[in-house]
C-alpha cells in the first residue's frame, strides 16, 4: 500500500516539478533502497540532474545491501573520480562489501587488495580506509609511509582517512602534525579535514582548542562538526561547553533527534535530571521522535533484524533465557555493572536496567550465540551509535564467550575481543 502511494508521489513529483529537486530525489533514492527496489534506485540516480554525497552514499548503500561488491566498489571509484569526496558513512558502507571481493573478512585482510593489479591512488586510499575504520592505525601509517616511498602523491581523501583514523585511535599529536603537514604535500585543508581536527582535539579532551578551531574554520561549519564536538563533551563530561555547542547545533540541525538525545545523555551522566526533562520537553514540543534502535545479523545467508524492546517471542524462548542468564552471571563475576545513565527516562533503576538490556545489539548478539558454533566470530550492524552500557556489555561478553564480536554502528567498527574493544573506548 505504502509502496503504491510512494510511486504515485514520484509520478506527481515528475509531472508537476518536471525535474524533482535534489532533496526530493535523495528521499526517493532512500525510499527505494529501504524497500530493496534496486532497479528504481538506479533509474532515479541516472536521471538526477544533480548528485551530492548523500545521493552517492544512498546508491552505495543500495548496492552494498544487495550484496553486489564489484558494483559497490565501482560506484565508490566513480564517486571519487567525479571529485565528490566521501564521508565516513561512505567508507563504512562501501568498505566491508569491497573487502568481500577478496573473500576476506577481517580488517587486516583488506591487504588482499594488495593483489589488485592496478594499485592506483584509489586502491591505496581504499586499503588505508580499511585499516583506519577497523582501528588498525599502525598498519595505516605503515601503508602511508610505503605510499610516499613509492612516490604516490596523497590527495584530500588520503588525509581524511588518516586523520579520522588518528581521531578514532586517540593519536592526538600525530593527527595534529599530519593536519599541519597537509600543505607540504600540496593539499589545502577542506571542511572534512577541519572536521577531523575538531574531532581529534575534542576526543583527547582539548575541548577549548577544538571549539576555537570550529569557530575559526574558513568555510561554514557543518552540523557534523558541532555534533562531533558535542560527542566529545559527552566523553569528557563537560556540561557548560556542551550547552554552548548544542545551541549552535540546534540552529543548524533543529530536527536531528540524535543531537537532543546526546545532550540529554550528557545531563543524565551529570545527574542533572531537571535539564534532562527540559530537553525531553523540547523534543516533544518540536515533535522529534528518537529513532528506534535496530540491529542486523546474518545467519546462514539470512538477515535477522532485532528492534530495541521488540522480538518478544524470542526473548521469552527457553534458549534465549538460558543463554541470557548464563551470560549475565558470567559477566557479573567479571565486574560488569549496568550503567543506566544512558536511559532517557527518569524511572527506577530496575526498570532502567531492563530497558538497557533490551537494546537491539544485545538481542542480536544472543541470537548469534545461539545460532553459530563455538568460537565463530559474530558480526552485528546497528542503525544508531552504540550506547556506553552496551559497549561495556559487549566487551564483557567477548571475554566470557571467547568470541570476536564485530559491531558496526553509525560511527565506526568496534572489534570486541577478550574483554577490550579496538576503539579503546573512544567513539
Ligand atoms: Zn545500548
Ligand atoms: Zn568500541
Amino acid at each position: 500500500m505504502e509502496l503504491v502511494l510512494e510511486f504515485s508521489v514520484h509520478n506527481q513529483v515528475v509531472m508537476f516539478i518536471g525535474e524533482a529537486d535534489q532533496v526530493v530525489n535523495n528521499a526517493l533514492l532512500g525510499f527505494y533502497v529501504d524497500t530493496s527496489c534496486l532497479d528504481e534506485v538506479l533509474k532515479v540516480f541516472e536521471v538526477m540532474p544533480q548528485r551530492n554525497v548523500v545521493s552517492w552514499n544512498t546508491l552505495i548503500a543500495g548496492l552494498a545491501g544487495q550484496d553486489r561488491p564489484s558494483e559497490t566498489l565501482g560506484a565508490f571509484r566513480v564517486m571519487q573520480g567525479e571529485g565528490m569526496g566521501f564521508s565516513w558513512v561512505t567508507l563504512t558502507t562501501a568498505l566491508p562489501v569491497c573487502a568481500q571481493l577478496t573473500a576476506l573478512h577481517s580488517g587486516k585482510d583488506t591487504h588482499g587488495f594488495d593483489r589488485m593489479h592496478n594499485r592506483d591512488l584509489t586502491s591505496w586510499n581504499t586499503m588505508l580506509a580499511g585499516y583506519s575504520i577497523n582501528g588498525q592505525i599502525n598498519e595505516a601509517w605503515a601503508l602511508f609511509d610505503e605510499m610516499i616511498r613509492s612516490s604516490i602523491k596523497p590527495d584530500g581523501i588520503t588525509f581524511v582517512v588518516l586523520l579520522s583514523g588518528c581521531s578514532h585511535s586517540g593519536l592526538t599529536s600525530q593527527g595534529q602534525r599530519l593536519f599541519n603537514a597537509m600543505e607540504d604535500y600540496g593539499e589545502q585543508p577542506s571542511l572534512e579535514h577541519y572536521a577531523c581536527l575538531v574531532d581529534i582535539l575534542g576526543r583527547s579532551g582539548k575541548l577549548e582548542e577544538a571549539l576555537n578551531v570550529a569557530e575559526n574554520i574558513p568555510m561554514r561549519p557543518s552540523g557534523s562538526i558541532w555534533g562531533s564536538l558535542l560527542n566529545s563533551c559527552r566523553l569528557h563530561g563537560n556540561v557548560p561547553l556542551a550547552e554552548i555547542v548544542a545551541k549552535r547545533l540546534f540552529q543548524i540541525e533543529p530536527n536531528n533527534p540524535g543531537n537532543y538525545v546526546m545532550l540529554s545523555n550528557i545531563y543524565a551522566n551529570a545527574g542533572m535530571w531537571e535539564d534532562v526533562k527540559r530537553v525531553r520537553e523540547m523534543m516533544a514540543m518540536t515533535r522529534i521522535k528518537k529513532d528506534v534502535g535496530c540491529s542486523w545479523i546474518q545467519i546462514k545467508h539470512k538477515i535477522h533484524t532485532f528492534v530495541a524492546g521488540g522480538s518478544t517471542n524470542f526473548r521469552r524462548s527457553a534458549e534465549y533465557i538460558k543463554i541470557w542468564n548464563e551470560l549475565s552471571n558470567a559477566i557479573k563475576d567479571l565486574g560488569y555493572i549496568p550503567n543506566t545513565s544512558v536511559v532517557l527516562h527518569d524511572v527506577n533503576e530496575d526498570m532502567k536496567a531492563t530497558w538497557v538490556c533490551e537494546h537491539s545489539e544485545r538481542l542480536a548478539a544472543v541470537a548469534a550465540l545461539i545460532n553459530t558454533g563455538a568460537g565463530m566470530p559474530i558480526r552485528i550492524t546497528k542503525n544508531l551509535r552504540v550506547c556506553v552500557d552496551c559497549h561495556s556489555w559487549m566487551k564483557a561478553v567477548s571475554k566470557v564467550t571467547k568470541r570476536l564480536i564485530v559491531l558496526r554502528d553509525t560511527n565506526r567498527f568496534h572489534h570486541f575481543q577478550n574483554g577490550t574493544c579496538s576503539c579503546k573506548d573512544y567513539w
